[in-house]
């Protein structure tokens, strides 16, 4: 199996290459240059595996088994993913939990961070780790081979980042963050990890500077080259194919619940944001596990709502994000929207060859994607919409839905439980609920975060059922995880980045002064 780019050339990846690089030179994302069979009995033999057994299985698929293929030796990759899961806290590792007759949340947060994001992230800190330990072993070096990965985050993807790749050998992380701006829990889950490999960065701006900052510094060809920059943002294919895995999971997982269902009709609806979380379930339906149309659940960030009622990918006219309540889906474009973007290409092109196909499929993304930079939209044509509906369905969610959904699940009613979520799995079950009509069918809601991390909003959401101040108890009570207890007091290691005295203009001060803090940091 080897990986190409979404925008084209000829030159196919290793596995290896594709996960150390990230983004293609040309901008494209690595896709698998085909999509793998599943065994012709999975059905039996994967219904009983344990997480890791399944995560090996699937993983699998996409990574050859030799050194010399850019792949991972068997016993290898199975310890590597042993150890990622091991430090989850729930023995499934995704639990699924049945909320009403129709309804299962599968919760992905019981890693480190109680985020979905560690899922991917733990495991993807550890095949940084091996390959660059592998790549050192060859030359007969100790430390010939280093990255330094640098993100910014608004919290979510930079404190799993951190969790996933402390003390990892070879290996400095840099993590810009606005200050003052990340919520209270996420700051500290951050700044209180205190390996030495580790770096919090907290920059006099906004999330948009922090973003500006990492893209200057990667188009910087001389300070990349320097310092072997590495990306951690949900671009990385590592990142899409360690998610593929708990589709299966919860598949099995409802299943074993409920063995008579017929599982073709079953609905996964999906929190998104960037479109990491569900192009895996789109991996999943195409690797031929049975289900009902993805939902992309969406909030008031709504480019994926609209694409899907008018087959028009726009940016808003504003030129800014809006800041809600599910701030880890707060984004203009979804960096994964790409990847199926060349997959509507792909499928409507009718050249002769699979080669042809695919080389159509590049240029035909160059051409939207530089639409989409001109012009700040682009279409696809009519056969693309069709294909793009038969796999999805989207809606979109406003605040006051989010706040209403965290209370309406808080409250007992009828036969459903009382179940807390967080306003990014908020969204996904206001928008499941619309989404059946008339006749009840059984949905697998994706849980994204537990309901600690975003403490104000929950809070705010179930204050009306009692008063704040037994709200506020309540969620410090019963809510609040024993390991975030005293996290608020725990001793602290961050930078603060304020522009340097030099530069044209604000960013480029910003700029010099992360690169000096690098420089003085970096273990090597
Ligand atoms: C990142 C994140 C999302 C969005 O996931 P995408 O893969 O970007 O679509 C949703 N919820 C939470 C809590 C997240 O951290």
């Amino acid at each position: 199996m080897k990986y190409l780019s979404t925008r084209g050339g000829d030159k196919l990846l290793t596995f290896e290459e594709a996960v150390l690089r990230g983004l293609a030179p040309n901008g494209g994302l690595y896709i698998p240059e085909h999509i793998p069979q599943l065994p012709s009995d999975w059905q039996t033999r994967w219904a009983s595996l344990s997480f890791p057994e399944l995560s090996y299985e699937i993983v699998s698929l996409f990574v050859p088994p030799t050194a010399e293929e850019g792949g991972i030796p068997p016993a290898d990759l199975r310890a590597l993913i042993d150890k990622a899961y091991g430090t989850f806290r729930s023995a499934d590792v995704t639990p699924l939990t049945r909320v009403s007759e129709y309804e299962y949340c599968l919760e992905l947060w019981h890693g480190p961070t109680f985020a979905f994001k560690d899922v991917a992230l733990q495991l993807l800190g550890n095949l940084f780790e091996y390959f660059l330990a592998r790549k050192n072993r060859a030359e007969g070096k100790e430390h010939a081979h280093h990255i330094t990965v640098v993100g910014a985050t608004s919290g979510d993807t930079g404190s799993a980042a951190i969790a996933g790749l402390r003390s990892k050998a070879n290996l400095d992380i840099f993590i810009l963050h606005p200050r003052g701006r990340v919520s209270p829990i996420q700051e500290a889950q951050m700044t209180t990890v205190l390996d030495g490999n580790v770096h919090n960065l907290a920059v006099e701006g906004t999330f948009d500077d922090c973003q500006d900052i990492v893209k200057a510094l990667f188009n910087d060809a001389e300070f990349n080259a320097t310092h072997h920059l590495g990306a951690i943002n949900s671009i990385n294919w590592a990142r899409i194919v360690s998610q593929i895995v708990y589709y299966f999971a919860g598949y099995f997982a409802l299943r074993r619940q409920q063995p008579e269902l017929d599982m073709a009709g079953v609905q996964y609806v999906v929190p998104t944001g960037n479109f990491g979380d569900i192009l895996a379930g789109y991996y999943a339906k195409r690797l031929g596990l049975p289900m009902r149309p993805l939902a992309v659940a969406t909030n008031a960030n709504d480019i994926l709502q609209r694409f899907w009622a008018t087959g028009r990918y726009e940016k808003e006219g504003t030129g800014e994000v809006h800041a809600t309540l599910s701030p880890a889906m707060d984004i203009m474009v979804s960096s994964n929207f790409e990847r199926l973007l060349w997959y509507l290409a792909h499928d409507t092109s009718d050249a002769p060859t699979e080669k042809e196909k695919a080389r159509e499929a590049g240029v035909q993304v160059v051409a939207w994607m530089e639409a989409l930079r001109a012009e700040g939209s682009m279409r696809v044509s009519d056969a693309q919409l069709a294909l793009a509906r038969r796999d999805f369905v989207a809606e979109r969610v406003s605040n006051d839905e989010t706040r209403a959904a965290i209370l309406r699940y808080y409250q007992p009613e009828g036969t459903r439980a009382s179940y807390l979520v967080d306003p990014h799995t908020a969204v996904a079950f206001e928008a499941a609920n619309r989404l059946v009509k008339s006749e009840a069918y059984p949905q697998v809601i994706l849980s994204t975060a537990h309901p600690a991390k975003f403490a104000e909003a929950v809070v705010s959401s179930i204050a009306s059922a009692s008063d704040e101040a037994s709200a506020q108890r309540f969620f410090e009570t019963r809510v609040l995880p024993k390991e975030m207890h005293g996290l608020l007091e725990r001793e602290r290691r961050v930078t603060p980045v304020a522009p340097a005295e030099q530069g044209a203009s604000k960013l480029d001060r910003l700029v010099a002064r992360t690169k000096e803090i690098i420089e003085q940091n970096v273990s090597q």
